[in-house]
C-alpha cells in the first residue's frame, strides 16, 4: 500500500489546523457557543446536547489516534528507507572485502570523464600473484581471508572509496594525482605492502601482485578506456612474472589485439582441423633402433608459416581450448601411432594445467580405446612446473595415469624446479634431460658434470635417460659414451610428418 509522504502529512496537518482555528474563530467572534447552547436548550427532547459531546469526545481519540498513526508510519518510511540504502549498498559493494565493486567504479569513471578536463588522475589494475594456490591447497575459506587482508592493506594506502574489487583476484585504485607522482613507485609501494606476509590459522602464507597502471589524460582522455588500458600493462607486467609493475604503453595495446586476434585464429584452426601432430624420432643410443616418436603440435597459419607450440599452447591453455585441442591432437596420434612398428612408444607432451585436471586419464584411456592403441605403448611427457603449480591433485592424477598402465617421462629435467623429493614422489619411467645440457655439456666443464650425474641419477632410479637437442655427432658420441639411453634432436630426426615417420621407421644411425 503507498503510504503518504511524511512532509505532506506535515501540510495536511497544518491546513487541518488552519481550519479549526478559522472556524473557532468564526464561531468566537459570532458568539457560536452561545447560539450552540441555545439550540440544545431549545430542542432538549433530541438529546443534541449528549450527541454533541460524545462528537467531541471522538474527535479528541481520533485525534489522538491519527497522532499515533503518523508516528508508526513515520518509523516504517525509517524502516524502508534504511533497507533500500542497505540493498543498494550490496548492489555497490563487494561483501566480503566490503570495498566498492565493478558498479561503483563505473560511476566514478563517469564522474571522472567530467572531470578530466581539470584533474589529472590514474587508474592501476592489480593482479594477485600465487592466489590461485592459496585457493588451491589451503581452501577457499583462506583464500577469502587474504582478500580480505590485501583489500585492507591497499585501503591504508588509499582511501577507502578509491579502492575497487573487480571480482576473483582483482582490484582496482583510482588515483587523483597531485604534482610529479612517481606512479611506477607507487605501484611498487603497493607490491610491497601485499606481498608482506600473512598469517592464517598459524600458517603463512606469501602472494604477489602484477600491476599496471594508465594516466588520465595523458595515456587517455576517456576513463573507460584508461582502465583497459591499465589491464593492458597489467597483463603486460603477470607475462613477465611475480611482482612487476608497468606503466601502459601503446605498443600493449597493438600486442592485446594481435593475441585476441590468434585466440580467433587458433579457434578456427582447431575447428577446420589444421593444427596437427609433426612426430621426432626417439633413438636407442645402444641399438640405435627408433624406439618411438614424440608428437609436436604444428600449426600452418599460413602455407609454410608455422607459429611455435611455444606460442600456441600457452594461447590455449589461458583461453580454456588446451583441453579440446589436446583430445583432438591425441586422438590424431594415437591412430598415426597405429601404423608404427607394434613395439614402437607414443609419447605425447600433456601441458601443465591438464594436471589439474581428475578426468585426464578417463578421457585418454577412452580414446586409446577407441583407436585400439594399447595402453603400454603410450607415454606422457609431463614438466616439472606441472608438479609444482598444483602438486596434490597432480600427484593424484599422475598416480592414476601409472595406476591404468601409462608411462610417463619427466620433461625438460634441469630447467627451474628439478628436486629430488619429487624425483621419489612421483613414479616416473623416464628422465628427459633438457637440451640446454646438451646444447652446453661438451664445452661446459660443469654441465657435463651435470649430465653425468643425471645419467647416474636414471642408473640409480632404474629409469631411462633421454637426452634432447642432439645436434651434433660429437654430442651423440659423448651421449652414448656417457651410458645414455635415448637420443632425441636433429641430428637424429627432426619433427616430421607422419607420411614420413614411415619412410624412416627403420632408419639405422651411423
Ligand atoms: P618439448 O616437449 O621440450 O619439445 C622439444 C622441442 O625441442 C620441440 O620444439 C622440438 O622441435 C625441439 N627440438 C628437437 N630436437 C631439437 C634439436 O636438435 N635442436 C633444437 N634446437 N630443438 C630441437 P617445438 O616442437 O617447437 O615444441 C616446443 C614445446 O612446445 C615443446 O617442448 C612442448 O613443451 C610444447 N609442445 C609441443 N607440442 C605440444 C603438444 O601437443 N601439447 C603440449 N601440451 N605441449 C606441446
Ligand atoms: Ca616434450
Ligand atoms: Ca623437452
Amino acid at each position: 500500500m503507498p503510504s503518504m509522504h511524511p512532509n505532506r502529512a506535515k501540510w495536511e496537518a497544518i491546513v487541518w489546523l488552519l481550519a479549526f482555528a478559522l472556524i473557532y474563530g468564526t464561531a468566537f467572534l459570532f458568539d457560536g457557543h452561545e447560539a450552540i447552547d441555545a439550540l440544545f436548550v431549545s430542542q432538549e427532547a433530541y438529546n443534541l446536547d449528549e450527541i454533541f459531546t460524545a462528537l467531541t469526545i471522538a474527535g479528541g481519540l481520533g485525534l489522538i489516534y491519527s497522532v499515533l498513526r503518523i508516528k508508526d508510519m513515520h518509523r516504517e518510511i525509517q524502516l524502508r528507507v534504511t533497507a533500500e540504502k542497505h540493498v543498494d549498498w550490496i548492489a555497490c559493494h563487494d561483501p566480503l572485502t566490503e570495498l566498492p565493486n565493478r558498479r561503483l567504479l563505473e560511476v566514478a569513471l563517469l564522474k571522472l570523464l567530467t572531470l578530466s578536463q581539470t584533474q589529472r588522475s590514474a587508474i592501476f589494475s592489480l593482479d594477485l600473484d600465487g592466489f590461485k594456490k592459496v585457493n588451491d591447497l589451503l581452501g577457499h575459506e583462506h583464500g577469502d581471508q587474504v582478500l580480505k587482508v590485501v583489500a585492507k592493506r591497499l585501503c591504508s594506502m588509499f582511501p577507502e572509496d578509491n579502492v575497487y574489487r573487480l571480482g576473483g583476484d582483482e582490484f582496482v585504485v583510482v588515483v587523483e594525482r597531485k604534482g610529479n607522482q612517481d606512479l611506477s613507485a607507487l605501484g611498487k609501494r603497493m607490491v610491497v605492502a601485499i606481498s608482506k606476509p600473512i598469517a592464517i590459522n598459524g600458517a603463512t602464507v606469501e602472494i604477489g601482485a602484477s600491476i599496471g597502471f594508465a594516466r588520465i589524460p595523458e595515456d587517455s582522455a576517456f576513463p573507460a578506456e584508461a582502465i583497459q588500458y591499465s589491464d593492458c600493462a597489467m597483463y603486460a607486467a603477470k607475462k613477465i612474472g611475480r611482482n612487476i609493475v608497468k606503466a601502459f604503453v601503446p605498443e600493449m595495446q597493438e600486442e592485446l589485439i594481435k593475441k585476441i586476434q590468434m585466440e580467433a585464429d587458433l579457434k578456427l584452426a582447431m575447428k577446420l582441423g589444421k593444427i596437427r601432430p609433426y612426430y621426432q624420432p626417439l633413438v636407442d643410443l645402444k641399438t640405435q633402433e627408433i624406439v618411438g616418436y614424440e608428437a609436436l603440435a604444428r600449426w600452418e597459419r599460413e602455407p609454410g608459416k608455422f607459429v611455435s607450440p611455444c606460442e600456441f599452447i600457452p594461447l590455449a591453455e589461458n583461453a580454456g581450448l588446451i583441453v579440446e585441442l589436446t583430445d583432438q591432437l591425441f586422438r590424431i596420434a594415437c591412430q598415426d601411432a597405429l601404423s608404427w612398428p607394434p613395439h614402437t612408444v607414443l609419447s605425447f607432451n600433456i601441458s601443465p594445467v591438464q594436471l589439474s585436471d581428475r578426468l585426464l586419464g578417463l578421457r585418454l584411456l577412452k580414446v586409446l580405446g577407441e583407436v585400439g592403441l594399447p595402453v603400454h605403448r603410450l607415454e606422457l611427457e609431463v614438466t616439472e612446473s606441472a608438479l609444482i603449480n598444483d602438486a596434490e591433485t597432480a600427484r593424484d592424477v599422475l598416480d592414476g595415469l601409472v595406476k591404468s598402465g601409462i608411462k610417463i617421462a619427466l620433461d625438460d629435467f634441469g630447467t627451474g624446479y628439478s628436486s629430488l623429493s619429487q624425483l621419489s614422489n612421483y613414479q616416473f619411467n623416464k628422465i628427459k634431460i633438457d637440451r640446454k645440457f646438451v646444447a652446453t655439456f661438451e664445452e661446459s666443464d660443469r654441465q657435463e658434470k651435470v649430465v653425468r650425474a643425471i645419467i647416474a641419477l636414471g642408473i640409480g632410479l632404474g629409469v631411462k635417460i633421454t637426452a634432447e637437442g642432439i645436434e651434433d655427432a660429437s654430442q651423440l658420441r659423448r651421449l652414448q659414451d656417457l651410458g645414455c639411453d635415448i637420443g632425441q634432436g636433429y641430428l637424429l630426426g627432426k619433427p616430421c610428418p607422419i607420411e614420413e615417420t614411415l619412410a624412416v621407421s627403420e632408419r639405422q644411425i651411423a
